[in-house]
């Protein structure tokens, strides 16, 4: 059942076997794993189906230092399914490696291992739908040329690693049915958690409060799922300081809100290959019709070699479009340009974008103008793949501009300084303290780019396969000069990392808070370390795996929880208020 919280009776005191809080991917995998079990839940959702302006702004926080970090409300969405209502949809699986200690990496390993999460991606896979938890492309495309660059490939960098593509799933909107039509399962929508009490212990959370625009109540579980995202999972708990927990709760160690990281990423070098026939460069389709892509990986034993952290690159259009003569790109430029310009309410901000972006609109149009009516029915075939069911992740540039851009994305390392905190002076309107971002970075991360680069480089050199553009004193300086005004791309990881030691983790291999008998954490916010893959598949794996444990020690906790009175959904509609 779905229901607006705004609904239900001011005085409802409600209960459930378990309570998520977050209605995003994490906290949906959670209810969607949990319902066979016939376990009464309540998913709280935050914000409703629909973005609003109002929810927005509470995600809005502070930056330190200013301009270091993008606007808080940027990459983060207040609503039912979270940031997978606008994701891209890439989905990569963590390496081994990441979840090793490595000697070189402070701070490094997880308490278990790759093939401890890797069931968990096949259904991750299935909720992501993303098709098949194979991301080898020799398995996958055995008749398919082997690498991207025939003949490139060596025991420092392969491209045999796909990354695949979702639908994208929106989470909410592909899952509304079966919540919707689930006995055991109750989202309330509109329902924002303000804080999270342990009233007659420190070990038990008792409840949790709850707001709507107009309302409050009280909602009672044996287990609490936190699942609000990387930023909003700390600010939660820090904002929940009682008596028990003074500097909030799980944070005993000074760790909640710390090891915040992201990914490096960008486009720096350019190549232009003499040979354009034989690269593998487009998406390739699997027989479910997935969008999937080759991937150049820095190997485990390179990394080792170099001393540095993970990392992979693909081919995209390069930084600097002059002189690229490509329609169909600046058909996508002109008209991505144009749907921005037509969201922005301020007229003073399209007018300073316009200043911004004029040389180029105008450039890209005369390209449009002298050679793109050739092109009318290949932007068509590409605009019903972007309109499609299984929609195409994003237009290539021709294989033949005169140059490719090199995408890198690498790993960012934990480290404490780098972290997440909540205002002493500023709340939002529900009286929460806003958050405060101040992300950090060390010199293993910028070296982690340059020498992936440099690995790059050299092979590419010592191929001899055409030009490359690649100078590292530049990208040094380029990579210092993003990390100081960073855009994290929606990536907050590490917030309330795993551990088995509590004064290096808030939550344990099974995703609970240390010292906490009934509260887990679902979400990015969970990883140790970071890899280089886009976090939403492996969140979504940690979420199916917590689902199971949750499974298994339901029982001890409704044993304990006795006076719980678990509502049915007749029970809860009986608390639905009459006036709506
Ligand atoms: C533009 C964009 C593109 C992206 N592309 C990719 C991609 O290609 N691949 C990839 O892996 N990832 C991508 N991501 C990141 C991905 O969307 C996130 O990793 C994922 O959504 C995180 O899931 P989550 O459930 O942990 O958190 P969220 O999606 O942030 O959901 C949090 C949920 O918690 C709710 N909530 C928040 N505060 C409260 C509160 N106080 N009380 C109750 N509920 C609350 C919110 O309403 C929301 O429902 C992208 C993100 C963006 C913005």
């Amino acid at each position: 059942m779905i229901i607006y919280a705004n609904q239900l009776d001011e005085s409802a005191f409600l209960e459930a076997d378990v309570c998520i809080i977050g209605g995003g991917p994490a906290g949906i995998s959670v209810a969607l794993e949990l319902q066979p079990t016939n376990k009464k839940i309540i998913l709280l959702a935050g914000g409703t189906e629909r973005e609003t302006v109002a929810n927005q702004d509470l995600n809005k926080g502070y930056v330190t230092p200013k301009g270091s970090h993008e606007p808080l409300e940027e990459n983060r969405r207040r609503a039912f399914g979270g940031a997978s209502t606008v994701w891209g949809g890439r989905c990569i699986p963590f390496d081994p490696i990441d979840f090793e200690a490595r000697d070189w990496i402070p701070y490094s390993g997880w308490p278990f291992s790759y093939h401890e999460l890797e069931p968990y991606y096949s259904r991750a896979m299935e909720l992501c739908k993303a098709g098949a938890n194979n991301f080898n492309a020799l398995e996958q495309f055995p008749n398919h040329a082997k690498e991207i660059f025939q003949g490139f490939d060596t025991e420092a960098i392969v491209s045999h690693k796909l990354e695949r593509w979702s639908t994208p799933v929106n989470f909410a909107r592909d899952y509304a049915e079966v919540l919707g039509n689930s006995e055991n399962i109750t989202v309330l929508l509109g329902a924002h958690v303000t804080k999270i009490n342990t009233e007659t212990d420190k070990e038990n959370v008792s409840s949790v409060s709850v707001v709507t625009r107009d309302k409050s109540f009280t909602i009672k579980a044996g287990q609490y799922v936190l699942a609000c995202g990387g930023i909003e999972n700390p600010r939660i708990l820090l904002a929940s300081k009682n008596q028990f927990h003074p500097q909030g709760i799980g944070n005993d160690h000074d760790v909640v809100g710390r090891y915040y990281m992201a990914h490096l990423n960008g486009t720096f070098a350019e190549v232009a290959p003499s040979n354009r026939k034989r690269i593998l460069f487009d998406f390739e389709t699997d027989n479910e019709g997935v969008y999937c892509r080759r991937r150049w990986w820095i190997t485990d034993k390179a990394q080792e070699a170099k001393k540095i952290g993970n990392g992979i690159f693909f081919l995209q259009q390069a930084k600097n479009q002059d002189g690229h003569r490509d329609p169909l790109f600046s058909t996508v430029f002109v008209a991505k340009f144009v749907i921005s310009v037509l969201k922005e309410k301020s007229f003073r901000k399209t007018k300073s974008r316009w200043l911004e972006e004029k040389d180029k609109i105008v450039d890209h149009t005369k390209v449009i103008l002298k050679h793109g009516w050739k092109q009318v029915p290949v932007i068509y075939e590409i605009a019903k793949k972007r309109f499609s069911d299984r929609r195409l992740p994003f237009v290539l540039p021709s294989v033949k501009s005169k140059t490719l851009g090199l995408y890198f994305q690498t790993e960012h390392f934990p480290n404490p300084k780098s972290r997440i905190t909540i205002s002493d002076n500023q709340t939002d309107e529900f009286g929460m303290p806003r958050a405060v971002a101040s992300i950090t970075f060390s010199d293993l991360d910028v070296t982690t780019v340059v020498e992936a680069h440099k690995i790059f480089a050299e092979r590419y050199s010592e191929a001899n396969i055409g030009k490359i553009k690649f100078n590292a004193s530049e990208l040094l300086k380029f990579v210092e000069k993003n990390i100081t005004s960073f855009n994290t791309s929606a990536h907050h990881l590490g917030t309330t990392r795993i551990s088995n030691d509590p004064k290096l983790g808030v939550v344990d291999a099974d995703c609970k808070v240390h010292g906490m008998n009934n509260l887990y954490v679902a979400g990015s916010s969970v990883f140790p370390t970071g890899g280089h893959a886009n976090p939403t598949l492996t969140l979504v794996a940690l979420s199916v795996r917590l689902a199971e444990h949750l499974k298994k020690a339901a029982a001890t906790v409704n044993a304990e929880n006795t006076n719980l009175h678990v509502l049915d959904q007749e029970e809860l509609l009986n608390k639905v208020a009459v006036s709506h």
